[in-house]
């Protein structure tokens, strides 16, 4: 007996089943059991933040993960499973920092670092947990108790390794910079962080009189949107090679920008070159000394503004290069929270927002204000905490790119790309990238190894034995690599023995941490295996996972394939690539499969505060894990993902094509008393086939060999595609066509379907493993004692190299031709269940043999191969595909259609307005003569006589009895098996010439008129 199904499966309760039997029965560890040692294959799982719990735009990476490792298993790869979490830097701070209540970094040092330490320590592991629970009930199958953790003394002590490496080739530099500064964080960011965060801010906007020195009465204007760089106003710049005029009341501006402008006098902008004038804020302590002046800047914008620009070198990038080639002072107006520094006098204290009023008032007071005015525009904001960004000069750590630039466009070269066209962007990311700025001002975070000598020599440690060695205090309370515990430790210098040098205060880019990963956890020139390697610093306890040794990252190195979404180029992927050809000159990865975002189902982003944002758990709870994974699955990678409740629905339907066939089959099998062999799925099934068994078998090695190269070539839409299809095939035409044996009992053809739902069910596993294990569990593991009891334990199912394509041709030509017939039928006002007299059929040489099989689809007494006459056709552009491909020549195109002035080429393509047009790119639509429905496509066409006598209208009520009475039956609860008795009204007596036909479609015994008004049934 096979456990009966329910009409519809419960996909949470039935996976919350399948999980808690995958554990008693550690069936995972069994399948790494059955592959231990086999041929490898080797994937690094880029560390998920164990910061907050697992959001629905991590399930779509962690699914196409889980996919592959599921596919390669079953394919019978040897795999690591190593799971990691990324434990250290702005992120975990941040959101410690909130929930501490803590809002700067002087709260943070008042609140001591090694409590802080501690705390985020204790977030990060409480995170790893919630998160390892919901990738579980995801259907994550990874090595739970052995994960990687970044923030561990290994992780650290492999980028001191890189770090010194850099070092040795003379990379790494500390750069006097200004940089994007997040004044909240109190922290440079870098431009891999920075790149896709702005948001649409107000600003002031003011236009500012610089009075001209020995000129009296004329004045500079310059346009700024940061009030509070102006007191750091050190020079103008002009457009050398543009025209500047004289207006009337003393201003000078670009001619340009003032075009209806009647000047007093015109200058080429070289010519005010040199000229000093007085600055906005001279009485400033911070101004003492300052000469301003005019500069040329060939990139002075004629889009915006006066044409003349303020220039502020303190403040921002491009005016600290100016100030580099024009020799200017660079003033430096806030400190590292933002606020006005003390010799900004009156200033000093105030936030950049606070300075406005004051430097607005003063200006105006002063007769220095032209105009102020308040501007909408695209502002760069904190990418962790959405404070608006501003420019600051400092000092911070950088590795030069540019002998790293080309040898990583070499690795890249060799890497596969999916999507394609993803391999470039990263080579344009590589192309443009700028030294890699690693550090940051912070706490929680790779502590940096520099220990600068007052001798000038920079000294980089590369590991605790070195620093243990060189160390002259401070070891004992050394637990671990953080801050405040390492910055005790204090070095001897290399060069000069001077004792006592201090490490830099920074920390490191998180993207060291997790760009290490396929060093650090592999064992990059580790001697011997250490135990328990993972487990040490601030990751004691939270993970059993070994340190191999180089043998063993010999073994794994490089990735076989990693996946992580697109915006990894530039973090991830880049800091992967970069650490691994500075360290081993190849890339880290030979394959790598990314994937855009997610949003809600009306295809807008996904917030919080927007209320439209899904919560993990309550989509695994409300949809099931195989709904979201399907959705993951079938969505093209290259596009943003609609997710939500509603598109998880309709996969709920569409899935149920499966599960009815699957219910259907274990009804029948179980009135039957059918029982499979594990041996056919090996073997073929036995018996006596019939030419629709074979068919289906065929068309199961066709999915079996479209699914394996879709899996092969990382592209789940495709698998998901192919596993349809096929559904749609067994489902609509296998059990449609072969119901009546099924009736009675016909192995066959129950060994034949047994065969296809079960292989099927195994290549769609890696998609659904629940649903999948389900029905295994049901359909061959219970009832057959020598079957794997896991799908997962049963691996991937051989195939034929060659299915019976012509077979698959022929059928696939009279599913069309039926198709078609159905069309036409639907087109001519006709019950669907109304027999009709003759359908013919043009352009369909292959399905010439099923003429029997087509008559019975469509209900017609005589199927004939031959030429369609029709009365007029149509040809219409397919707007959906060629629209897109036509773009403005689409007009021309459709009007040539409409007017008929289009040549027909052979193969069904369509020669209109100078475009060749495929079949596909076109409607034709034909009318048929009096008494005929037509429908084509392509070059097949199908007419359907329409006209009707009382044989064929007397068949239509018998047909509609039948759907009547099998109805009622229903209605009744009888069981499938139960016979019964018809009374007709004594108005349908003449349905009775079709006696034995209506008895056998009923299980009737007797079928007789009566005094009745409507049909009547009882079992007997
Ligand atoms: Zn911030
Ligand atoms: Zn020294």
């Amino acid at each position: 007996m096979f456990t009966p199904l329910p009409r519809v499966p419960d996909h949470p309760a039935l996976e919350l089943e399948v999980l808690d039997w995958w554990e008693r029965e550690r069936i995972f560890a069994q399948l790494r059991q059955l592959n231990f040692g086999r041929s490898k294959w080797s994937f690094t799982d880029g560390p998920i933040t164990a910061n907050n719990p697992m959001g629905v735009h991590h399930a779509w990476g962690r699914t196409l993960k889980d996919v592959f490792q599921r596919y390669k298993a079953l394919r019978g790869f040897d795999q690591r499973y190593q799971n990691g979490f990324d434990c250290q830097g702005l992120w975990v701070e941040v959101e410690v920092e909130r929930s501490l209540g803590l809002n700067s970094k002087r709260e943070i040092e008042q609140f001591g670092l090694a409590e802080f330490a501690r705390a985020c320590r204790d977030r990060v592991a409480h995170y790893a947990e919630v998160i390892t629970d919901q990738s579980r009930r995801l259907g994550m199958w990874m090595d739970w108790d052995n994960d990687y953790y970044t923030f561990s003394d290994t992780n650290i002590e492999y980028i001191w390794r890189f770090l010194k490496v850099c070092h040795e080739r003379g990379w790494l530099y500390k750069g006097h910079r200004s940089t994007q500064w997040c004044p909240r964080c109190g922290t440079s960011l870098s431009q891999h962080e920075q790149t896709d965060s702005y948001r649409e801010l107000t600003h002031p906007s003011l236009f500012v009189r610089l009075p001209l020195k020995g000129h009296a009465g004329e004045s500079l204007v310059v346009w700024t949107t940061t009030p509070w760089t102006l007191p750091a106003n050190v020079a103008a710049a002009v457009k050398p090679d543009a025209d500047y005029i004289l207006l009337e009341g003393g201003d000078w501006v670009a001619a340009e920008r003032y075009a209806d402008a009647k000047p007093l006098r015109t200058v080429r902008g070289e010519e005010l070159v040199g000229i000093e004038y007085e600055g906005p804020f001279d009485d400033l302590p911070a101004q003492a000394g300052v000469a301003h002046r005019v500069i040329t800047w060939g990139d002075v914008t004629m889009q915006e503004g006066t044409g003349i620009v303020h220039i502020a070198p303190g403040c921002g990038a491009e005016d600290f290069e100016l100030a580099r080639v024009h020799n200017l002072p660079v003033l430096a107006p806030i400190d590292e929270s933002g606020r006005m520094l003390p010799p900004f006098a009156e200033f000093a204290g105030m936030t950049t927002d606070e300075v406005e009023a004051p430097v607005v008032e003063s200006l105006r007071a002063r007769g220095l204000l032209v105009a102020a005015d308040r501007i909408h525009h695209r502002y760069p904001i904190c990418w962790r905490c959405s404070t608006p960004l501003v420019f600051r000069v400092v000092d911070d750590w950088f590795i030069s790119a540019d002998e790293i630039r080309q040898p990583m466009l070499d690795a890249n070269a060799t890497v596969e790309w999916t999507p394609g066209f993803y391999g470039k962007r990263m080579d344009d990311w590589l192309r443009n990238m700028g030294d890699w700025n690693i550090s940051r001002k912070r706490y929680f975070g790779l502590p940096l190894p520099f220990y600068p000598c007052a001798c000038g020599y920079l000294n980089v440690v590369g590991s605790v034995a070195e620093l243990r060695e060189r160390a002259t205090a401070g070891l004992e309370q050394l637990t671990e690599l953080h801050r405040p515990w390492v910055d005790e430790v204090v070095i001897s210098c290399e060069k000069c023995g001077t004792e006592g040098l201090r490490r830099v205060p920074e920390v490191g880019d998180a993207w060291l941490d997790a760009g290490i990963v396929p060093f650090s956890t592999l064992g990059w020139q580790n001697e011997e295996p250490t135990p328990h390697g993972y487990s040490n610093g601030a990751a004691r306890g939270l993970s059993g996972a070994h340190l191999p040794d180089h043998a063993y990252w010999e073994e794994w190195f490089p990735a076989d394939w990693v996946s992580e979404s697109r915006e990894q180029i530039r973090l991830w992927f880049y800091a992967q690539s970069f650490m691994s050809v500075a360290l081993d000159g190849r890339s880290p990865y030979r394959r790598v499969l990314a994937y855009e975002r997610v949003h809600d189902q009306t295809g807008r982003e996904m917030h919080k505060s927007w209320g439209n944002a899904i919560e993990a758990n309550e989509a695994l709870e409300r949809m099931g894990a195989d709904i979201m994974r399907w959705l993951y699955c079938e969505q093209v990678p290259s596009q943003n993902i609609n997710f939500g409740y509603g598109p998880a629905d309709s996969i709920k339907r569409r899935l149920l094509t499966l599960w009815n066939s699957a219910t259907f089959f274990v009804l029948y099998a179980n009135i039957e008393e059918f029982t499979p062999r594990y041996a056919d799925l090996e073997q073929g099934p036995a018996g006596d086939r019939q030419p629709l068994d074979r068919w289906l078998l065929a068309r199961t090695q066709k999915l079996l060999q479209e699914v394996e190269r879709e899996y092969e070539r990382y592209w789940t839409p495709g698998v998901t595609r192919a596993f349809e299809s096929f559904v749609g095939d067994l489902s609509n035409w296998y059990i449609r066509r072969s119901r009546r044996r099924f009736y009675s009992y016909d192995e066959a053809a129950f060994r034949t379907l047994w065969y296809a739902l079960v292989q099927s069910l195994r290549v769609i596993a890696p998609v659904m493993p629940f649903l999948a294990e389900h029905l295994w569990r049901n359909l061959v593991a219970d009832p057959c004692d020598d079957a794997p009891r896991s799908v997962f334990l049963a691996l991937w199912p051989e195939r034929d190299e060659h299915p019976d394509e012509s077979l698959l041709a022929e059928m696939a030509e009279v599913r069309r031709v039926v198709e078609l017939g159905r069309q036409a039928r639907s087109g001519s006002n006709l019950k669907h269940r109304q027999p009709l007299r003759r359908l013919v059929v043009q352009g369909a040489g292959l399905a010439a043999g099923h003429a029997d099989e087509i008559r019975e689809e469509l209900r017609v007494k005589e199927v004939e191969f031959g030429r369609v006459e029709a009365a007029e056709r149509r040809v219409k552009p397919n707007l959906p595909v060629l629209g897109p491909k036509l773009g403005k020549e689409l007009s021309a195109v459709r009007e040539a259609l409409a007017a008929g002035e289009f040549e027909e080429l052979p193969g069904g393509a369509i020669r209109a307005a100078g475009h060749e047009l495929a079949p596909d790119e076109v409607l034709i639509e034909r009318s048929g003569r009096a008494g005929w429905a037509l429908a084509a496509a392509g070059e097949l066409v199908v007419a359907l006589s329409t006209e009707l006598d009382d044989e064929l209208r007397l068949e239509g009520r018998v047909l509609d009895l039948i759907h009547e009475l099998n109805g009622m039956r229903r209605e009744a609860g009888l069981e499938l098996t139960d016979r019964i008795a018809v009374t007709l009204p004594d108005g349908h007596a003449d349905l009775l010439t079709h006696e034995d036909w209506i008895k056998d479609e009923v299980l009737a015994v007797s079928v007789e008129a009566g005094p009745a008004a409507e049909p009547q049934i009882a079992k007997v």
